[in-house]
């Protein structure tokens, strides 16, 4: 049901049913989840060129972009999950303890019920059903709540989801604020947002009413440190595709400033300047292979970004815009004062600020002194450096010697700390963070140890104690009613 006519009623009656699907437990075979998955890959080939259409109006996106970071990237999701199911869905044999001898555990991967999925605008194709494919992979019945900024993809997924999945378990709910304030009001097994901050704490706090826990996909000001040993001309191609080529900018993971040394500065930027032409021409306003920005009210907060008075004096490169278009030319701005707009907001654009220190290491305390990013960068091939980096700079991923590839490898979660978020998923980690792991013992009747009920004695409580700590020493000693500091140094499990 893609609902347009929006009521709190409606919205009620919608997870009742639902949650009368998921009782059924119709969405716990293995059957319906590869169903499912399988229905995604359909969509997405089925009708390829609406969705690139759709992310060329809402974002001017160029096709290679949707074709490869929507498309592929969601496809080669469902591609593993149908691969590793069948694996993932399997009990977890795990060791027993010789408290509970002789017995058998394991670890069960159960759906959670009514999970809701708010997603951004972004990546508005991607970020909407990826966390369905981790949804539905763990056998849950989900609402996906796509975002209102992206509106073509929005409906493209009103439209589509209902006839590719199955509607008794999966539905999209379009609209803005009052539709996802009620969506939120709903008790949920859990919500995963994808978003700014500001909403995040708003559906935290909605969450809180029924003690659901959430996943939250935010963002951040993803630091990008290069040194001067580096290639330069493979840097500067990866810092422009991590930043220019990700939606102009418009990507939770891309750049969102550089810090170098004062002595290298001049040759990072001649190099960025050069390649930018490159790669966009002399008029980037025009080029084919650069998103727009989403809309008026996006173009506006970042040309406020360049026009406050202390930072327009320091761009040197780019700058032009076209506000009827909602273009901005990929811009570059050299040692902006730390206390200015741009460097205070996550920029989510085509603006890319460039810092510039003594020594390399004082970028480190300036990471740190800051909220933790959802990424932070490191070109560099001194082994030192990257391995204090990586020790030392806390981050949702870190990425050395590129820009926003660790995305793809889909063993690595993804997911921020601090105010870039909480939770993580892909590959494996979508079908946890939508299980609950349930923990499972089995016991027989054999073996029924006497020395765990009353009428209690010192004997027993010296076996009891002895097991707890789990040294065969004492147990033993215990059993033959040898003197207590026998066994006592025994640490054997
Ligand atoms: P957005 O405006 O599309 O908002 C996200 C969702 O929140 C939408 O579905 C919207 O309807 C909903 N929403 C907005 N206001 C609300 C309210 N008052 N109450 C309830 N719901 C509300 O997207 P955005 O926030 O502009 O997205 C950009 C931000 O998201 C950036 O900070 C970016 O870094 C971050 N982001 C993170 C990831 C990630 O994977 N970590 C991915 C993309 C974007």
């Amino acid at each position: 049901m893609a609902s347009n006519k929006f009521d709190v009623e409606a919205t009620t009656l919608m997870v009742e049913e639902l949650r009368g699907t998921f009782n059924a437990g119709k969405t716990r075979s293995y059957e319906w989840r590869v169903a499912q998955l399988k229905g995604i890959i359909k969509m997405m080939d089925d009708r390829e060129q609406e969705i690139i259409e759709a992310l060329r109006l809402d974002l001017g996106k160029p096709e290679f972009e949707s074709a490869v970071y929507e498309i592929g990237m969601l496809k080669s999701s469902c591609a593993r999950a149908l691969k590793e199911l069948k694996h993932w869905m399997m009990p977890e044999k795990v060791k027993s303890s010789i408290v509970a001898f002789p017995s058998s555990a394991e670890i069960v991967s159960e759906p959670l019920g009514a999970v809701l999925i708010i997603s951004a605008w972004n990546y508005p194709i991607l970020l909407s059903l990826d966390p369905i494919v981790g949804a539905v992979a763990a056998g849950n019945v989900a609402v996906l709540k796509p975002s209102e900024i992206a509106p073509a993809s929005s409906s493209l997924l009103a439209k589509y989801v209902p006839e590719y999945l199955d509607s008794s378990a999966i539905r999209v709910v379009e609209g803005g604020v009052p539709e996802t304030t009620a969506l939120l009001d709903q008790k949920w097994d859990k919500i995963f947002y994808t978003g700014n901050g500001r909403v995040g704490r708003i559906v935290m706090a909605a969450a809180v009413k029924h003690l659901t826990p959430v996943v939250l996909e935010l963002g951040g000001k993803s630091p990008v440190i290069v040194d001067s040993d580096v290639n330069l001309k493979v840097a500067v191609k990866r810092i422009i595709a991590g930043k220019w080529g990700l939606n102009n900018g418009q990507a939770c993971i891309s750049a969102d400033y550089i810090i170098t040394t004062k002595d290298f500065v001049p040759k990072l930027v001649d190099s960025l300047k050069h390649q930018l032409e490159k790669f966009y021409g002399i008029n980037p306003l025009e080029s084919k292979d650069l998103s727009r920005i989403v809309n008026s009210n996006h173009f506006d907060r970042l040309t406020k970004l360049l026009d406050e008075e202390k930072v327009s004096s320091k761009i040197i490169h780019g700058g032009q815009s076209d506000r009827a278009q909602l273009k901005i030319a990929p811009t570059i701005l050299l040692d902006v004062p730390e206390d200015s707009l741009i460097m205070s907001e996550e920029i989510f654009g085509p603006l890319l600020p460039i810092l510039t220190v003594d020594r390399l290491e004082e970028s480190f305390d300036f990471i740190r002194s800051r909220s933790k990013p959802l990424a932070a960068y490191l070109f560099t091939n001194r082994k030192k450096l990257k391995d204090e980096f990586v020790r030392t700079i806390s981050a949702g991923g870190i990425a050395i010697n590129d820009i926003a590839l660790h995305l793809v490898v889909p063993s690595l979660p993804y997911g921020g700390v601090g105010e870039s978020g909480m939770g993580s998923y892909h590959g494996k980690f979508s079908f946890d963070v939508f299980s609950h792991k349930k923990s499972v013992l089995y016991r027989s009747f054999v073996a029924d140890a006497p020395a765990r009920y009353p009428p209690y004695s010192q004997g027993k409580l010296r076996l009891l104690k002895a097991l707890v700590v789990g040294s065969v020493l004492a147990v033993i000693s215990a059993l033959i009613g040898l003197p207590e500091h026998f066994g006592s140094k025994d640490k054997s499990a």
